[in-house]
């Protein structure tokens, strides 16, 4: 067995079989590090050089030791989720770990969100959403790392709070986090000493050092895989179709009981019982959706898939996961919720359907618009 090579910049372990795991450096890199003696991963390497931070994640057992450093610190927490996937965002037991550090909660995407809707009323509710998976934030922020919406004030917010502490911030991968510190470097200043980064004792894990100007440090930690993402069941052809780039334009539909909206043909939405006022629908606005009845849904799909119905294309959708159904009666109005996808916002009273890929979330919540 040859000998373990090893990024001098953050200490993790060289391989260059998954680019998205820590250590990834392709093979001619490698050849090159070791011949000049200066031999750093892709993300370090990206880093030293165009000031730039690249996604990486852990395995859960990773992620778990991470958390446990960080209940041992005394840190101010920046949680990181994206506001139009805040399901997917959420970070398993993060609570128990948060012990007394304060939390920012950042909710990041702002920009896909309709403009119409009031941000502190999006506060609120994040505030609220987090409640119920025991994160009691400190301050609620609501920022577009892509746009640098807010960004500045986020980071006044930042100084404000952590009074002499060191920064974490977490969040589950694709939420933006990498986008966000990339937009933080920007905004700082250091560049030069950003590779100080160190390894938590007894874990391949690695971590990227901002220094602060009191000598303090704001830690990046790797994002968590979340298993359930849209993005580990659709292709990378299909996800740039359901994955929403701009603002998202609601669209409304008068539905009758026993109707059915196809949304491409990724998910389905089924009105079974309720009142008749009109059901939104909050997806990318390139994804088409078509209403059928509820009675002919199941030959209208079979018949369409990959073709009217689209994504999966047709060449994709005979190897498509078939869609599994989750039933829910909501007594306030709510959002079915298909996880990375979108939602639809239902009235009370109603009993809906939403389908989804195996593996896919399909959830209620209480509305958020
Ligand atoms: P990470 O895995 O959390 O580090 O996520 P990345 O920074 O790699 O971003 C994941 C995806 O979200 C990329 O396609 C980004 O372009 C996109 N993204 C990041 N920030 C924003 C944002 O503020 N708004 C929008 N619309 N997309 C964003």
């Amino acid at each position: 067995e040859s000998e373990k090579l090893i990024c001098i910049g953050c200490g993790a372990t060289i391989q260059s079989d998954d680019p998205h795991v820590i250590g990834y450096t392709p093979q001619a890199a490698i050849k090159k590090g070791i011949d000049s003696n200066e031999l750093y991963c892709q993300r370090c390497f990206r880093l030293r050089h165009y000031n730039e931070i690249a996604p990486v994640s852990l395995t859960d057992d990773d992620f778990l030791r991470l958390l446990n450093q960080i209940s041992d610190a005394n840190a101010l927490i920046v949680y990181v989720v994206d506001i139009f996937d805040f399901n997917g965002s959420v970070i398993p037991g993060l609570h128990r770990f948060v012990g007394d550090n304060p939390v920012i909660l950042v909710g990041n995407k702002e920009d896909l969100l309709p403009q119409s809707l009031k941000r502190t009323k999006l506060a609120d509710w994040m505030r609220q959403q987090a409640n119920l998976n025991g994160i009691h934030p400190d301050a609620v922020a609501l920022v577009s790392a892509k746009k640098n919406h807010q960004i500045q004030s986020l980071l006044d917010l930042i100084n404000k709070r952590r009074q002499n502490r060191d920064v974490y911030v977490v969040g589950v991968t694709n939420v933006g986090k990498s986008t966000l510190i990339n937009q933080i470097i920007r905004q700082t200043t250091g560049v030069q000493e950003l590779i100080t980064t160190s390894r938590f004792p007894g874990t391949t894990l690695d971590r990227i050092e901002i220094p602060l100007d009191d000598g303090h440090q704001l830690v990046d930690t790797p994002g968590i895989i979340h298993p359930d993402q849209m993005a580990h069941v659709l292709s990378a052809s299909a996800l740039k179709i359901v994955a929403p780039q701009k603002e998202i334009k609601p669209r409304t539909f008068q539905l009758d009981e026993q109707q059915t909206i196809f949304l491409g043909g990724v998910a389905r939405f089924d009105y079974e019982y309720g009142p008749k006022k009109g059901v939104v629908a909050y997806f990318d606005n390139n994804l088409d959706l078509h209403r059928t009845k509820l009675s002919n849904a199941d030959a209208f799909y079979e018949k369409h898939l990959g073709g009217l119905l689209t994504p999966p294309t047709s060449d994709e959708s005979e190897a498509f996961p078939s869609l599994e159904r989750h039933e829910f009666h909501v007594d306030e109005k709510s959002d079915l919720v298909i996880e990375g996808l979108g939602w639809v916002t239902v009235p009370a009273g109603s009993t809906v359907a939403g389908f989804a890929p195996k593996g896919v979330s399909v959830i209620v919540r209480r509305a958020m618009i």
